[in-house]
């Protein structure tokens, strides 16, 4: 079963989210289009946990709330830069040729308005990683259509 963007009880917009200390704080003003879960090797080191949790969101919906002064960026080597919080660590948003295109649920305030639709990578999963739950499991990335 999967939920389609804007369709969820809290899809109320714009979304709102920031970082644990609370300096950098963002908002997204259309529906998130796809959120995704890797447990990669990567991805667990990028999160510090299981794996990453998040979706894409289209171009130009994303907009900082006030000036992100302790926003950091990592380039992952993919293309894709990983922007995080200076101050505290959190983990925030996967920027791509300097645009926010993508978002970590977990930065999100209250219901993101969608549900992850796949697991990646499972079959490179931690050893202490025990995914439950109906959402599909691909043992490395989905193939993208
Ligand atoms: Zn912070
Ligand atoms: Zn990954």
């Amino acid at each position: 079963m999967t939920t389609q963007a804007g369709e969820g009880p809290g899809a109320r917009l714009p979304l709102v989210g920031g970082c644990f200390c609370g300096a950098l704080r963002f908002e997204i003003r259309k529906p998130l289009v796809g959120a995704q879960s890797c447990h990669c090797s990567k991805c667990r080191k990028v999160f510090s946990g299981p794996g990453s949790a998040f979706a894409f969101l289209d171009e130009g919906s994303f907009g900082w709330l006030g000036e992100p002064g302790t926003l950091r960026r990592y380039a992952s080597g993919d293309g894709w830069e990983i922007g995080f919080c200076g101050t505290c660590g959190s983990t925030l948003c996967g920027i791509h040729r300097g645009i926010v295109r993508g978002v970590t649920l977990g930065s999100i305030d209250g219901d993101p308005g969608i549900q992850l639709d796949r697991h990646l990578f499972v079959g490179s999963k931690a050893p202490w990683d025990h995914i439950g739950g109906d959402v599909p499991q691909f043992d490395e990335g989905a193939d993208e259509s």
